[in-house]
């Protein structure tokens, strides 16, 4: 991959009162070592993400993922922030992507073993084509994440709610479901509930009511999703954060896997089992999740 663009980040100090970051970035050829291997973002994944998606040089939604990054840095017991440096971060990394879809990253990660403070940069890449989920739809199987519904209140320090850089499980959950045939998987409690995909939110059709489980479920909560409610919302539909049981998906009249980046998958199957699929209701969606969003 071509990537465009990565810009290291001396993490500054929100009681500093400085309103310009530029002396704070250090642009790096994207393609050169950038890292030490005493990083601990490599050596333990310790450390946060966001991915944002970016439309003809419009980052979308930088405000929920900025949100988001404070509140995984929070979980993590990371140093909160600061949104105005990474806000103009996002902005240089937008203003490298020219036409087309990319995706930005950013990450903060707990450092330097034993040194003073966290690491931070940002990426700029072109985007995969994901048009064939979009317009064809995926199959799903469902997957064990393998504890109950209320462990993410009893085990904070499992950080479920957190987007970390331990994604080492959510990439194996992907493999197990391609290993059975399928595109993508949703997660389920060991109790029978529904959670996420590995790397987007689950939304449910059940008339003209769309559901989604609650976050506090010890998932993440999607910034697609939650544009997306509100654009339903504007359209006269209903929207709800529910408990799911797994009994209960197949019943619903259309299912979507949203996510920053490859937007609104219609959901064709789940464990073979076919769902029907709106293709005019999907690309007007995807539509709107094109189009600039802020
Ligand atoms: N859930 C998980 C585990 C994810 O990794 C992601 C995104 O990568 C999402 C949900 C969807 O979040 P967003 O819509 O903000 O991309």
């Amino acid at each position: 991959m071509a990537w465009h663009f990565a810009l290291m980040i001396d993490p500054a100090d929100s009681a500093d009162g400085r309103s310009d970051f530029a002396a704070t970035f250090t642009e790096v050829d994207p393609a050169a070592p950038a890292l030490t291997v005493g990083e601990l973002s490599t050596q333990r994944g310790d450390g946060i993400f966001e991915s944002i998606g970016v439309v003809d040089g419009h980052a979308q939604e930088v405000e929920a993922h900025l949100a988001r990054l404070a509140h995984s840095a929070y979980l993590c017991d990371l140093p909160e922030p600061h949104a105005e440096q990474w806000r103009q971060a996002v902005a240089l990394a937008a203003a490298a992507c020219g036409a087309g879809e990319c995706v930005i990253k950013l990450i903060l990660s707990r450092g330097i073993e034993h040194g003073p403070t966290p690491t931070a940069w940002v990426t700029a890449a072109p985007a995969a084509d994901f048009s064939t989920a979009r317009t064809r739809g995926i199959r799903v199987v469902t997957l064990d994440r393998g504890y109950a519904l209320d462990i993410p209140a009893r085990a904070p320090w499992l950080l479920l709610g957190a987007k970390t850089l331990s994604y080492a499980v959510n990439m194996a959950a992907l493999r197990e479901a391609h290993r059975r045939g399928a595109d993508d998987a949703i997660f389920t409690t060991s109790d029978g509930f529904v959670l996420e995909a590995p790397t987007a939110s689950l939304i449910l059709r059940r008339g003209d009511v769309f559901v989604t489980p609650a976050p506090n479920a010890g998932i993440l909560h999607g910034t697609t999703q939650s544009s997306l409610f509100e654009h339903l919302a504007a359209r006269g539909f209903d929207t709800g954060y529910v408990t799911i049981g797994v009994e209960e998906l197949t019943a619903a009249d259309a299912a979507w896997l949203v996510s920053s980046v490859r937007l609104a998958a219609p959901i064709t199957a789940i464990d073979d089992v076919d769902m029907p699929m709106d293709a005019a209701f999907t690309a007007s969606i995807n539509d709107y999740l094109l189009s600039p969003r802020d």
